[in-house]
Formats: structure tokens, sequence, C-alpha cells
């Protein structure tokens, strides 16, 4: 089923959409290891030559917010494994956290998360290294050093970085060095790390509630500090109406503020939780269905820049302890860009959109517009195929990765990844002609 490194792939057909480049066309497509070539002059006669009609070719996709749990926690997700789960959701180019153990707040472990993913030959891996020692949020790294070895992004996630001074002097060094802040905005004095939002399913769970606002308001604190500052200001899974509120308002200012929203805060609310199904506990934890309109607006209207998946691998027996007891995090790269396909589906958004919100949006966001997310002598050659009309039910045998925690078990999806491309060479395909 997969082609050698040296099968150029042939799409007869296609429908290339590549919103970067202002690209939306049917077309034949020739993807060797070097480039992905437009109505090719000529086929290579061993080329692997597939019925494209129907089939989207995109841009390979981007997720900016991954954790492979590497090292420190390999039994959850390895550089690896985590990247035969991207290869799956057509994903070709990840930023990972750095709440590893060690954390990613020395040179050298940033510098291993690279050098791993080239030697297992895993998805492109840019790393957000440390705000903080340990993420303690007591001492502030030498970013400068963090980005000398490669980091492309400061954050502490996992945890906000609390401290006003603290995340002031985080912002000054960033915008000294055009790194970009990545925050997880919660008031962890607010929020008391209870398991989820406080809702009438908290009450029926009879679990501790926690208040929504504790996004919004590190949110609004923020944008503050960043109109003071100049720094390029990024807030991880946005969940809540109060903070789109303020990045929309930061944006028509003029400010370098960009969101992503994750795709189970799009689809789910806390009414999910209900059931006490552990695979519904994440943080930031689902919300109201308010929160959820708020979002799926902000989605249309251009507010958000990326969707990203905030992939958290944790194993069975880690989830089995129960609602109160299991640690937060779902799955997400296997089924991001269906899930994100529901709202082409109902009309919310352009198909242009949905593969924006994946491919350009999140270039831009890092910075990188025109050398990510697109295709062009200046990107690497990454091509994700899509079936947008293919249905399909999310289940654990159909998970890549080393865990199985999704919060879509047993959800239909309409649209699939069936091949990704990696560096010109077909690394993932499922059914595809
Ligand atoms: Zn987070």
């Amino acid at each position: 089923m997969y082609a050698s490194p040296s099968t150029p792939l042939f799409l007869r057909g296609v429908r290339l959409i590549d919103p970067h480049a202002s690209v939306d066309v049917i077309t034949d497509l020739l993807v060797t290891p070097t480039a992905v070539v437009r109505d090719p002059a000529a086929v290579p006669d061993h080329a692997r030559v597939v019925d494209g009609r129907g089939l989207w070719a995109l841009p390979g996709l981007v997720d900016i917010q991954v954790h492979f749990r590497q090292p420190g926690f390999e039994y959850k997700e390895t550089i690896e494994s985590g990247s035969a789960a991207a290869l799956a959701g057509g994903i070709c180019t990840v930023v990972v956290m750095p709440n590893t153990q060690p954390r990613l707040d020395t040179p050298q472990q940033v510098e291993f998360e690279a050098a791993e993913a080239r030697r297992v030959r895993g998805v492109d891996l840019l790393v957000a290294a440390a705000s903080t020692r340990n993420l303690d949020g007591q001492q502030l790294t030498d970013h400068a050093v963090l980005k000398a070895a490669g980091a492309v992004a400061i954050t502490d996630d996992g945890y906000p970085v609390l401290d006003d001074d603290l995340m002031r002097g985080s912002l000054e060094q960033c915008a000294a060095l055009d790194l970009l802040f990545m925050q997880h905005a919660e008031d962890i004095r607010m929020t008391r790390h209870a398991p989820m939002t406080d809702s009438p399913a908290s009450v029926a769970l009879g679990v501790p509630g926690q208040s929504s606002d504790a996004e919004g308001v590190i949110v609004e604190r923020d944008i503050a500090l960043t109109r003071e500052t100049g720094a390029r200001y990024h807030v991880l899974h946005t969940s809540t109406a109060r903070s789109i509120a303020a990045i929309r308002s930061a944006k028509a200012e003029g400010l370098s503020v960009t969101c992503e929203v994750s795709p189970h805060h799009l689809l789910l609310t806390y009414d999910a939780c209900a059931g006490g199904d552990p695979n519904t506990k994440m943080n930031p934890p689902l919300r109201s269905e308010y929160d959820r309109q708020a979002l799926i607006v902000a989605l249309a209207d251009g507010t958000v820049d990326a969707v990203a998946t905030d992939h958290a691998p944790h194993t069975r027996e880690e989830k089995a302890k129960g609602f109160e007891d299991a640690p937060f995090g779902v799955i997400g790269l296997e089924t991001a860009f269906a899930a994100l396909l529901s709202f082409v589906h109902d009309g919310t958004i352009t198909d242009t959109r949905a593969v924006e919100l994946m491919t350009s949006g999140p270039a831009r966001v890092l910075g990188r517009q025109g050398r990510l997310g697109t295709l062009g002598a200046d990107a690497p050659v990454h091509l994700t195929v899509v079936d947008p009309s293919r249905e399909w039910t999310v289940t654990e045998d159909g998970m890549a990765g080393k865990c199985t925690n999704s919060a879509f078990l047993g959800r239909m999806f309409k649209g699939k990844v069936v091949a990704t491309v990696l560096h010109g060479e077909l690394r993932y395909a499922d059914g595809l002609g």
C-alpha cells in the first residue's frame, strides 16, 4: 500500500487548494521527491497513478500545539509514534510544547527534539521552549539561548505564566528576539485545577467546577502587556467568548495578537462531560454552548488564526482513574481536519477557509508565511490528500499513535485524509485509488 521513496505520485484531476497562493483549481499533479508539479508535460512510466477526481490536494497540514511526551513520558507517546498519528491526520509540521521531563528549558533539550525527529524520520518538528525554568513560574529562561538552539516560540504550556513582572519580562525578551509567545491562559488561582467548567454537568457529576472567566482575565492582562512590549502574542486553545472578544478588539487595534482553537472546543460542550467520560476531560475544559458559538463565529469571521489539536495522549490506565483523578487531555491529530470539515458541511465556513486554518493560518502565526503551509519553491514538499465526502467512524483501532483517548470515539465524520506526502515521499495512505 505504500509506494517506495522513489515512486512519484500522479494525481489525475484533483482539486488543488492552496490558500496562501490563492490557488483553487482542478489539475493533474505530479509529486516527486523534490517538487509538486501542476499539469506536468510528461508522467514517468513508474509513477503511481491515482484517480484524483473528487479529492482535494492541500499543502501539508500544520498543527501548532502538540504534546509528543518525549522525553520522560514515552509510554504515552514518542516523537516517532506521535509522527505516525500526525501523518494519519495529514499533518506534516508540528510545534511541540515544553512540558516533557526534563522540560524543554535548555538548548540541549531543544536540540534533542529536532534531532530525534530527524533520527526517526518524523514529521517536521518545531519547538516551543519554556518561558520559565522547569515551568515553575519563578525564574525566566534565557530566551536568546533557546532561540539560538532552534526554538520558534516561548511558552510554559501546561501552565500559564501568571506573575505580571515575569510575563512582561518574557514578552520583552520575545519582542527583542522576534520570538512568538504562546500563552496557556488560565488563572490557576481561580481554577484551582478543577476538572471541569462550573455548570449543571459539574453539579450533576458531583465534581468541583471552575469559572470560565479564568481564561479571559489572563488574555486581557496579556493583551495590555503586549501593547506595552510590542511582542507577538498567541493564545493557545482559546475556549471562551470573553477571550475571543478581547482578541478581536486587540486585532482591530493592530496588535500582534493571534489565537487558535481546538476541534473539541468547537464541537463539544460541558454537556459531553455529564456521563463522566474521562475522555471529555481536558484543559481548558469544555465550555458552554454560548462559548462554543462564540468560537464558531470567530472561526468564520477571521478572528481565529488556526485550528490546533493540543494532542495530549494519556494511557487507558491513567484515564480509568475516574473523571476527577484522570489527567487532563485528549488526543486529536488523527481527527483534526475531519472535525474541522464539519463546519464546511454545515455551511459555517468555506472549504478554502478550512484549509487556511490548518495551512497558511498557522504558518502566519509562526511568521513563516510563504515558507510553510503552502506549495512553492520556498516551502517543503508536503502534501495532504483528502476525500471530503468519505464517511468514517472514529475508533480506537483507527488510531496511529500510542494512545486512544479521543473525545470523538464513536463519532462519524465526513471527510478523511487519504494520503500524506512528507518531503516528497508518500508516508501515509488509506484507500488511495
Ligand atoms: Zn495548554
